[in-house]
Parts: structure tokens; C-alpha cells; sequence
């Protein structure tokens, strides 16, 4: 069973999902600096954009690899 729940991974909140573009909110990626008009974001407005989540996620499987 994979049950993985969204969670912002600066403070550990939940996310949350916005439904329609209104709700949607310009944010600042706590990793690259660069603003992104977000629809899933902390509820502290904590975001981190696509591209610093694959980065991130490469690097876990680089080290993942390594220690195995
Ligand atoms: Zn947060
Ligand atoms: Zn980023």
C-alpha cells in the first residue's frame, strides 16, 4: 500500500490544493528564489516549484543508489 500524503517539506503542514486559478497564489520557491503562480502550496505559503522537486528527488535516488 503506498499511501503518501502531501505535506510541505519545509514545515511538515499540510498542503493545500487550490480548486480554481482565483485561488491560486504567487509564491516565492523557498529553493530557487524564483516566483511561480502556485495552486498546491504549505498553509504557511511555503512552496517549493517542479523543477526543485525533480532536482530533489534525483538526489535521493543518487544517494539511494550510492548506499545500496
Ligand atoms: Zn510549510
Ligand atoms: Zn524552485
Amino acid at each position: 500500500m503506498n499511501d503518501k500524503k502531501d505535506i510541505c517539506e519545509i514545515c511538515g503542514k499540510d498542503l493545500v490544493y487550490a480548486l480554481t486559478p482565483k485561488e491560486y497564489k504567487d509564491l516565492t520557491c523557498e529553493f530557487c528564489g524564483k516566483i511561480f503562480n502556485a495552486n498546491t502550496f504549505c498553509e504557511d505559503f511555503h512552496y517549493i516549484c517542479d523543477s526543485c522537486h525533480q532536482r530533489k528527488a534525483i538526489k535521493i535516488f543518487e544517494n539511494v543508489t550510492e548506499t545500496t
